[in-house]
């Protein structure tokens, strides 16, 4: 894409009521905008990025066996009224209508993907079942102070599983646990696995999923040495500097962390409540072991800015960048350089690289200024050099390496063909 055509424009300053470093720079270099406290609309640089971290979610849904649907947001009050939620659930939106019906707003799909899972799985050869979404979740959070990591109007992956045995449940919540440290690690994250409490819905096992930053609401205690980890909250008598009871090898840390994800193992409450039961091989009817599995996609996409960024801008690993490349034409009013640019853009984007083209009039200096706000992994730049046929200058964001390349190389290294 051509910058001048991108319709967003980067600012030198965010709004002032904006506290958080990972919306400061999202607003700043045109990803989001910022609609109220804890609402973002995704603009053109973020909705690329959003949906980048999307797909390595459902690919890896997908490739555990997840079938991906898109569920409704609008609720009945119904299975709300049924399971409880209506009344316990404190974020849950409820809204009025002129119908004289109540509805709510999806913080969370059990009320919905139960019914739908009973539907088509009346036997046992129907499970396992895995069904999951990636959309919009509402939820009436009392504070929305962490930019889009705490959001009233948030990205979610939820998917839910439902087994005839707890067994099986614990067999596919290990699939799952191993499928969502390949999506952070795919997002340049580590992520660590505590084992937490289940609040009030979990009967029994939940996990939960951190990554350590500063802008986390969590607290944890790690082990250096092993992959021991729990979150303060219900760690007990377990202090930092603690022997770690897994490996005995070493001290427990306390870090503050960010919940990228979760795991509940909700037994059988929600068919029991909503009336799922399913055949079993003597015929009678069974509840099914219900689990459910949140990942925060904008969230993870906060944390992601907020983990890596530098005092210049954010920094995006290749994987979740709206751009592989950004291209800047260093000398915007020389004609020779926008001949050159020009052709260098076409020929990149003729073989599929994903290009944001720098041909601004502008000044060399706020072109990189802007590039390095915007985060995108290498900057090629054309400049003196490359137009005396000589090399160009690709620029590494994370770290700052820059390499001179000819035209022939720097089509090599992001294509997958030559000239
Ligand atoms: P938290 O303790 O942070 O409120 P939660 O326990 O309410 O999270 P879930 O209801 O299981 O989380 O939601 C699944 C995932 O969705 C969380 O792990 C987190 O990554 C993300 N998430 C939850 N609430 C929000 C929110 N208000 N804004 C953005 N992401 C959220
Ligand atoms: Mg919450």
């Amino acid at each position: 894409m051509k910058q001048s055509h991108l319709f967003t424009k980067t600012r030198r300053e965010a709004p002032r009521d904006e506290l958080a470093k990972n919306a400061q720079l999202l607003i700043r270099a045109g990803y989001v905008h910022k609609e109220m406290a804890g609402v973002y609309s995704y603009l053109s640089l973020g909705a690329l990025t959003l949906k980048n971290i999307e797909d390595i979610v459902r690919k890896e849904m997908n490739a555990i066996g997840g079938q991906e649907i898109r569920m409704a947001t609008l609720h009945p009050s119904e299975p709300w009224k049924q399971t409880g939620g209506w009344d316990q659930v404190d974020v849950l939106f409820k809204i009025d209508s002129r119908t004289e019906k109540e509805y709510a707003l999806g913080q969370s799909e059990e009320e919905i993907v139960t019914p739908i899972a009973s539907e088509y799985a009346p036997s046992y050869k129907d499970l396992p079942l895995s069904i999951y979404q990636i959309g919009q979740k509402y939820r009436d959070e009392l504070r929305a102070k962490s930019g889009i990591m705490r959001g009233r109007e948030f990205g979610m992956k939820d998917m839910y599983s439902f087994h005839t045995t707890q067994e099986d449940f614990e067999r596919f919540y290990e699939i799952v646990k191993q499928a969502y440290l390949r999506i952070y690690s795919q997002c340049g994250l580590v992520a660590k696995v505590t084992e937490a409490s289940g609040g009030s819905f979990s009967q029994k096992i939940s996990y939960e999923f951190m990554v350590l930053t500063d802008a986390g609401e969590d607290t944890i205690l790690y082990c250096t040495e092993c992959d021991y980890c729990v979150n303060v909250e219900v760690a007990g008598e377990t202090k930092e500097g603690d022997t770690c009871s897994k490996c005995g090898n070493s001290t427990l840390q306390s870090g503050v962390a960010s919940e990228v994800g979760n795991v509940f193992d909700l037994g059988t409450r929600y068919p029991k409540a909503l009336g799922f039961t399913y055949k079993d091989e003597e015929g009678n009817e069974q509840y099914p072991i219900m689990g459910c599995y949140g990942l925060g996609t904008s969230r993870l996409m906060g944390v992601i800015v907020e983990a890596l960024a530098d005092e210049k801008g954010i920094v995006w690993p290749a994987s979740v960048a709206p751009f592989t490349l950004h291209l800047v034409n260093a000398m915007a009013s020389d004609e020779q350089a926008v001949m050159y640019a020009d052709e260098l853009y076409n020929l990149f984007t003729s073989r599929n690289t994903a290009v944001l083209y720098d041909d601004r009039d502008a000044r060399a200096g706020e072109k990189f200024a802007d590039s390095d706000l915007i985060g995108i992994p290498y900057r090629i730049v054309v400049g003196k050099e490359a137009l005396a046929g000589n090399s160009l200058e690709l620029v590494n964001r994370a770290t700052g390496e820059v390499e001179r390349l000819t035209k022939e190389e720097l089509l090599q290294r992001f294509t997958s063909q030559s000239v």
